[in-house]
């Protein structure tokens, strides 16, 4: 089922993200994780897509199970800005032909590695290039990334709402936001885009702190702020593992509950393949998230 479909019928959709192992790593371990994701029945399922990286070739797979074997509607991630026309259009009939008909379309980031050779001249700069050319192969509902603190590289919070209208009218169904951890950002972020036109649902993207390090590396590398109350946190539990993921699923269940509360379309957990977190925190909110 496409996912536009999914907003139609339902009030709130709880979505999951889950990434491919690297290619180091054996392909069943995201299985793993799946098997038990599933019984939080998502409405759907979102599979990462490593630009520079073996694993792209991944997602498709991953992503056709998730819809073909569990059962569960998927989407499949899908970036342009280090491929030729000729990459994304074969990206594209695999994952028509893995039957996903869903996609998130994504400009991507610049792949780290030095040695990385981008198509010369660049066919892609924007996602918007991307959106359009979904949108014309026609047969998917069509995501599209967006930033409620603004995009590290935007210039300011107004030309990056321009750009995400340029999005919307080049075809995305929806939107799937960044993390935050500071839901007045969010409740801002969505008054902003009222005024700009934007009306197509937005799910809003929590990620679970489980690990200090590592959330200090993904707010510097997003650009999203971290709130006095989580700084406090990250201080006093950061050197408990146990005790920092306890705080840290707490801390995002209650924003879910909140954001549930003030009438968010759609909810969409970034798991990072940690089901045990997933599990606690979606199972918490089984008789809200309907309601
Ligand atoms: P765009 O919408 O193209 O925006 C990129 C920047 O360009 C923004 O600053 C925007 O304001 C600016 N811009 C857009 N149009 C114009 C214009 N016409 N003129 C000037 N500036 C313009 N990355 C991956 O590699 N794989 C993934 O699987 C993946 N999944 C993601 C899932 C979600 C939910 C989110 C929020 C992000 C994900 N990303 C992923 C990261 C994403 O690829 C990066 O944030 C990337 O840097 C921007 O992608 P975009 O699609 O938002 O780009």
């Amino acid at each position: 089922m496409k996912i536009s479909e999914i907003y139609r019928q339902k009030k709130t959709v709880i979505s999951l993200e889950v990434f491919p192992p690297k290619i180091t790593s054996p392909v069943e371990t995201v299985y793993d994780t799946l098997d038990h994701l599933k019984e939080l029945s998502p409405d759907f399922i979102s599979v990462t897509y490593g630009a520079g990286g073996k694993a792209k070739d991944r997602t498709v797979e991953i992503a056709g199970k998730i819809k073909g074997d569990y059962g569960i509607e998927s989407m499949a991630h899908l970036t342009c800005i280090s491929s030729t026309k000729e990459q994304v259009a074969s990206g594209l009939a695999a994952i028509r032909d893995a039957g996903i008909e869903n996609i998130l379309a994504l400009r991507g980031d610049i792949p780290e590695d030095p040695d990385f050779e981008f198509p010369n001249p660049l066919q892609y700069q924007y996602a918007r290039e991307l959106i359009g050319e979904v949108k014309a192969a026609g047969g998917f509902s069509i995501g599209a990334a967006c930033y409620p603190e603004g995009h590290v590289d935007s210039p300011g919070p107004a030309e990056d709402m321009e750009h995400l209208k340029e999005k919307v009218d080049c075809g995305a169904d929806f939107l799937v936001s960044q993390l935050f951890f500071d839901n007045e950002l969010f409740y801002d972020f969505m008054d902003r885009a009222a005024k700009a036109g934007i009306s197509i649902p937005v799910s809003a993207g929590i990620m679970p702190v489980l690990n200090r390090n590592q959330i200090l590396r993904m707010t510097k590398l997003s650009g999203c702020s971290v709130p006095a109350k989580l700084e406090r946190m990250l201080d006093r539990y950061g050197d408990d593992p146990a005790a920092l993921r306890e705080a840290g699923e707490a801390y995002a269940t209650e924003q879910i509950v909140e954001l549930l509360a003030w009438g968010v379309r759609g909810i969409h957990l970034y798991t990072m393949n940690k089901y045990e977190a997933a599990k606690r925190i979606i199972g918490s909110i089984e008789r809200i998230r309907e309601k």
